[in-house]
């Protein structure tokens, strides 16, 4: 088999659809029959050269000596009894990352990778311990999304409505990989899908916050908070000593001056960690910088228990104060525990 083998080839998804119209000029064919290759590719998510029908013989073989598809294969599915599906996906170079399918009564959510493990050192996440291997390409991302829509037009009779970047990695990390994939995911030539419908999750990268806001991009902003206080976060997600709180909120401002759009904080209550007043206090200041909400999130545990969900009266506690101000605040039961699919529980255990 010579998918095994070190492949010098070219991945053919990593060439513009000008390019890929070029190499046909080249070759002394019409630039035409680059659309319909990349159609094949994007449009069709064709994983293989052999299956592009309407190309002959010889324009095949042509392909098949110049370029490779990396395409992803979907290893193992698991299914939760809530419905929830975990692929474990399986790259081109061996390794492996994981995407899940939550189904609700009204839509169906894709929840993808970015990276291989993570480069961040979040305490409460299992992804953090698997360190970051590499970033995903484009295409990786996009097959992800991809074989999700398959699935949940299979599983659920309709097509995929939402997707989150809240899979392995921090997509701000792998910012130009992410863009390019959300290209083709809302391009008419690929899914089609609304950028409205997609929602890019970081732990806070003030810098990258600002570059998205300049870029325009029209994809949803989520930002996993956890704690308003610069101690306890610092504990938590220990990356926020050289991103601080102050420096967040202003690159939240300034996104949102840009782009009008609001933002979606994510925050776990722990036992013990910051389930108190002041903890409260200072979450319900910061939802005053910005229009937000705040989706409170179930603790999925991963250890041994230095982490534990707060009581419902702790968390009672947050919902009363936000509301009270006129914050929006859902409690977001979490989904697919049974079988490791649940926020921060993705790290490959297969
Ligand atoms: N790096 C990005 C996206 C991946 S994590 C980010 O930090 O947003 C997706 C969400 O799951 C984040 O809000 C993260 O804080 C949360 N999360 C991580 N581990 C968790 C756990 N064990 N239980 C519940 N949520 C968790």
């Amino acid at each position: 088999m010579t998918e095994n083998k070190p492949n010098k080839k070219k991945d053919i998804r990593a060439l513009t659809k000008e390019q890929l119209r070029d190499f046909f000029v080249e070759q002394g064919d019409k630039a035409f029959r680059g659309n319909q290759v990349y159609e094949w590719l994007w449009g069709k998510g064709a994983h293989s050269f052999e299956g592009m029908t309407n190309l002959s013989k010889a324009t095949r073989t042509l392909l098949e000596t110049h370029f490779v598809i990396n395409h992803i294969r979907v290893d193992q599915m698991q299914r939760s009894a809530d419905g929830t599906i975990k692929n474990a996906v399986r790259l081109h170079d061996g390794l492996v990352v994981e995407s899940v399918l939550i189904p609700t009564a009204t839509r169906t959510t894709a929840c993808v990778s970015s990276q291989v493990g993570c480069s961040l050192n979040c305490k409460f996440c299992a992804t953090a311990r698997l360190k970051r291997m590499r970033n995903l390409n484009p295409d990786e991302i996009y097959d992800q999304v991809v074989a999700i829509d398959n699935e949940s037009r299979l599983y659920h009779n309709h097509p995929l409505s939402n997707i989150v970047f809240m899979g392995m990695g921090e997509p701000l990390m792998n910012y130009n990989n992410v863009t390019k994939a959300i290209a083709m995911i809302t391009s008419p030539e690929g899914l089609g899908m609304s950028p409205k419908r997609i929602t890019v999750s970081t732990s806070g990268v003030p810098k990258m916050i600002k570059k998205m806001a300049d870029d325009a991009v029209r994809f949803q902003l989520a930002v996993s908070l956890h704690s308003a206080i610069d101690e306890v976060r610092t504990k938590i997600m220990p990356f926020n000593e050289n991103f601080p709180l102050a420096d967040l909120k202003e690159s939240l401002q300034y996104w949102y001056a840009k782009t009008q759009s609001r933002i979606t904080y994510e925050y776990v209550v722990w036992k013990g960690i910051n389930d108190k007043k002041k903890d409260i206090d200072a979450l319900v200041k910061f939802c005053m910088y910005v229009p937000c909400k705040v989706n409170l999130i179930e603790y999925n545990p991963i250890d041994d228990g230095e982490f534990q969900q707060a009581s419902s009266e702790s968390v009672t506690n947050y919902i009363n104060a936000l509301e009270k101000r006129n914050i929006v605040v859902n409690v977001r039961r979490s989904r697919g525990k049974d079988i490791d699919a649940a926020c921060g529980q993705l790290a490959n255990k297969t």
